[in-house]
């Protein structure tokens, strides 16, 4: 396939530079992007399923999927068919006027999550801002002005300034301050520290079921069902972020189902527009608490991705969906596990197809480097941790080829 922009002035890469760090200056000094991010020297140009080509025609296997957006992988045949139907009838009438795919995505989500009312943003920081500000303002209605929301060391909530000061990602407490106050941190995992961390002004825990920037660490059993219970001896609001772990990305529509646990808060992000930009605040009867004027967004469920997300969400709402992204998750974790005791010195975590490798030294950005070398776009999530988060109609015979790719990769360490 030829790109259309084949011909533009970004530097062409070949599939094996002969200086990759001198073609990387080149181009960049000629793509007047910020330089927030490392990124490595090709141009990537379209997508199939689970594949990815760059303009150089180089074809990679992709568990990176648009960093856990690509839910049915790239340009899946639903996301075109929704676009297509719905580009062509209406694409955002303004959000002051009801659209029907919104009015019919609202109500499937509610159902599927069990909550009361829906929020639609563009981004997963959006929607975890609009969950903070509806605990505040459910703090200062029900409990005399508590705004505290407490989450954990290692979070990542996004990169608005209350999501970032929501988050625990190291060294960013220095990165813009000052940040909205009212906000601590404890260790992930701790239910007694969480407990300890509970004042007056407390409003509500908040918290990833998984936190997958941080390298798909899982919390011990019975972590989100003790918040919960927590949550209501205390009489706090629970917030669950599952921007990432959302939307059947562990096997289950949300990952909290694992534990029977329902959050009165919970975010949705990344998988709900399959690689397109919506997301979704949801919250039950108790936390329902915005009024005329609270909140909104020029293009938050504009029919065109809520027709998309609704494809998507009514796909994933039929069983057979989530017992086929366990059945792929199975193998997958199989194959890791694999890899990890043949190479020693590795473990496997994750749930459902949210997966890493844990080394005990820090090879990871190496590894993934060496990987896309042999054609696999995998994720360094940490220096000692590669994250495998593939599109959920991941096949057998793909899982061969990653694993093919990580041993020749692994080889040239
Ligand atoms: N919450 C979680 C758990 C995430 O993983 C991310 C993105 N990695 C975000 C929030 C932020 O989402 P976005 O980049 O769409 O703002």
């Amino acid at each position: 396939m030829k790109h259309p922009y084949a011909h533009s002035s970004i530097v062409q890469s070949n599939s094996t530079p002969a200086n990759p760090a001198a073609e990387r200056a080149a181009r960049d000094a000629t793509t007047p992007f910020m330089p927030v991010a490392r990124r490595p020297s090709f141009v990537t140009s379209h997508g199939q399923g689970s594949y990815l080509w760059d303009e150089a025609g180089r074809r990679y296997l992709d568990v990176v999927q648009g960093w856990a957006t690509n839910a049915l992988g790239h340009s899946a045949p639903e996301v075109l068919a929704a676009l297509a139907e719905q580009s062509s009838l209406l694409i955002n009438p303004s959000p002051a006027f009801y659209n029907r795919p919104a009015i019919e995505l609202a109500r499937l989500l509610t159902r599927l999550t069990h909550n009361e009312q829906v929020a639609f943003l563009n981004s997963g920081a959006e929607a975890n801002e609009t969950a903070i500000k509806l605990a505040r303002k459910w703090g200062r209605k029900y409990k005399r002005g508590a705004f505290g929301i407490i989450s954990t060391d290692g979070a990542f909530h996004g990169r608005t300034l209350a999501a970032m000061a929501a988050s625990g990602k190291p060294g960013w407490e220095q990165l813009f301050p000052p940040y909205p106050p009212g906000f601590s941190k404890v260790p992930f995992g701790d239910l007694p520290a969480m407990e300890r961390a509970i004042d007056g002004a407390t409003v509500a825990l908040m918290v990833e079921p998984i936190q997958g920037e941080a390298g798909v660490v899982v919390p011990p059993p019975g972590y989100l069902k003790g918040l919960r219970e927590l949550a209501d001896r205390q009489g706090l609001l629970l917030i669950l972020d599952e921007v990432q772990t959302g939307v059947g990305r562990t096997g289950r529509f949300l990952a909290q189902e694992h534990e029977a646990v329902r959050a009165d808060i919970t975010t949705l992000g990344k998988g709900l527009g399959a690689g397109l930009p919506i997301s979704a605040t949801l919250c039950n009867e108790r936390a329902a608490c915005f009024e005329l004027g609270d909140n909104g967004s020029t293009h938050g469920g504009n029919p065109l991705l809520a027709h998309v997300a609704l494809a998507i969400c009514s796909l994933m709402s039929r069983p057979e969906f989530d017992l086929g992204v366990q059945a792929i998750a199975a193998q997958l974790e199989r194959a890791l596990r694999g890899l990890a005791s043949r190479w020693g010195r590795a473990h496997w975590r994750g749930l459902g197809l949210l997966q890493a490798l844990v080394f005990d030294a820090p090879i990871a950005e190496r590894l993934s480097e060496a990987a896309r070398e042999e054609g696999v776009l995998v994720n360094a999530a940490r220096p000692n941790v590669l994250r495998f988060m593939p599109q959920l109609r991941l096949e057998e015979a793909e899982i061969t080829e990653l694993c093919a790719g990580l041993e020749r990769a692994h080889a040239r360490l």
